[in-house]
């Protein structure tokens, strides 16, 4: 189908980028990331306490820079036995710039022997809509995806925490375990991309009657 509207995905993480291509693949739109519009592609602050704050700001912050349709995204792990921790700091929680690996080491020296029942955690997802003819309203969802963090990394699927990250009711297995469709189905990300897709769907219903609207205006047939 001949797509209806452009979106920016305004992530440079290439696992959530590859993960949100899937999730929205079948939609009528076309998807290109803040590199494809703009060179160089803006860097994004994120400066909030909520992942919600976080994934507004990014998503106006792009969609100002770029002038379109814009999807942010912001997520990461919250650990009960760390009141939420690492949160809205997962990427840098091993300092700035640390890699996967270094995080992951980093949470399971602070988890030390904690035994397993008090390993609970999950992964949070918020996208974030915005849109260039109405910058200031956002609209929001959001994604979880409950588990507990595992005693040793395992399997070598997906990015992040992955490895560390026990998926309830999944019989052991880590989220890097899992194919990429099984994780699609369940994850944090997957749960907030299918309330996306409504979101999107609207929008593009009310694109296609604003072009039949114009021509109509202009005695043409859309
Ligand atoms: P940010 O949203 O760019 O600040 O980074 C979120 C961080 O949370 C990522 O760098 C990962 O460390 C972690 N994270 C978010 N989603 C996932 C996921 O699906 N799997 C594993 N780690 C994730």
């Amino acid at each position: 189908m001949e797509p209806l509207l452009t979106i920016v995905i305004a992530t440079s993480n290439q696992g959530k980028l590859a993960e949100l291509r899937s999730l929205l693949a079948d939609m009528p739109v076309a998807l290109v990331t803040l590199g494809d519009v703009l060179d160089p592609a803006p860097v994004l602050t994120e400066e909030g306490d909520s992942f919600q704050a976080n994934a507004a700001s990014k998503a106006q912050q792009a969609c100002r820079a770029t002038g379109m349709v814009t999807l942010a995204e912001d997520s990461g792990l919250e650990v009960d036995a760390l009141e939420g921790r690492p949160g809205v700091r997962s990427a840098r929680y091993a300092g700035e710039n640390a890699t996967d690996v270094q995080n992951n080491d980093a949470l399971l020296r602070e988890l030390g022997s904690f035994p397993p029942e008090q390993r609970g955690a999950r992964f949070r997802c918020v996208l974030a809509l915005a849109t260039p003819w109405e910058p200031r309203t956002v609209r929001s969802v959001d994604g979880v995806c409950e588990g507990s963090i595992g005693l040793a990394p395992r399997g070598t699927r997906g990015f992040g925490y992955d490895p560390l990250f026990l998926v309830a009711g999944y019989q052991g297995r880590t989220m890097a375990e899992l194919d990429a469709a099984e994780k699609n189905a369940l994850s944090h990300r997957g749960r907030a991309a299918r309330a996306m897709r409504t979101v999107i769907a609207e929008l593009v219903r009310a694109q296609l009657a604003e072009a039949e609207r114009a021509a109509a205006d202009r005695g043409t047939q859309f």
